[in-house]
């Protein structure tokens, strides 16, 4: 009998991964829906540092999380990684650097991270001024058009 070649892929143990992972998906649209929340990163994770955290003295970030992700369970700041849509509005109000590590995965495979609240208003920056150069590129799609516009 052949051996088994190392190289050999379970394509049915793949398939059932991706059934999974779409099962997941799905059901956290629907957990997501129900929070009025309908645009989100789909991949991500969030951790917070129960060394730095101020926690029950502060709570800001349980205040502004969108979705409910984090509640306050015994002596620390608790998260529901489901209900987290990776904006980042709870690392923008943390006082404490570093303590609310947040990475995020865009459509295109790109990855963005932040712990600090100078670091979301840089990247918030960049992606504002990517939407205001395809907007300008979509009036106009030529440097003579946008000449033509504003010659004197
Ligand atoms: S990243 Fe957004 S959704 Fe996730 S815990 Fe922070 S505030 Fe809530
Ligand atoms: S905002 Fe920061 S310091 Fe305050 S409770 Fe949340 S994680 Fe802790």
């Amino acid at each position: 009998m052949p051996e088994k070649s190392s190289s050999n892929v379970d394509i049915f143990g793949l398939l059932s991964v991706d059934k999974e992972a779409e099962e997941k998906r799905k059901q956290r649209k629907e957990l997501l829906a129900s929070t009025g929340v309908k645009e989100f990163f789909e991949e991500g994770s969030i951790s917070i540092d129960k060394r730095t955290c101020w926690g029950l003295e502060c709570k800001l970030c349980i205040e502004k999380c969108p979705t409910n992700a984090l509640y306050w369970k015994t002596g620390e700041v608790g998260i529901v990684e489901d209900l987290c849509v990776y904006c980042g509005a709870c690392v923008l109000c943390c006082m404490v650097d570093d303590c609310i590590k947040v990475k995020r995965i865009r459509e295109d495979g790109s990855s963005e991270r932040f712990s600090k609240p100078r670091e979301i208003v840089k990247l918030q920056d960049k992606i504002n001024a990517k939407k205001r150069l395809q907007r300008v590129k979509t009036i106009f799609p030529t440097c003579e058009a946008y000449c033509e516009r504003y010659k004197p």
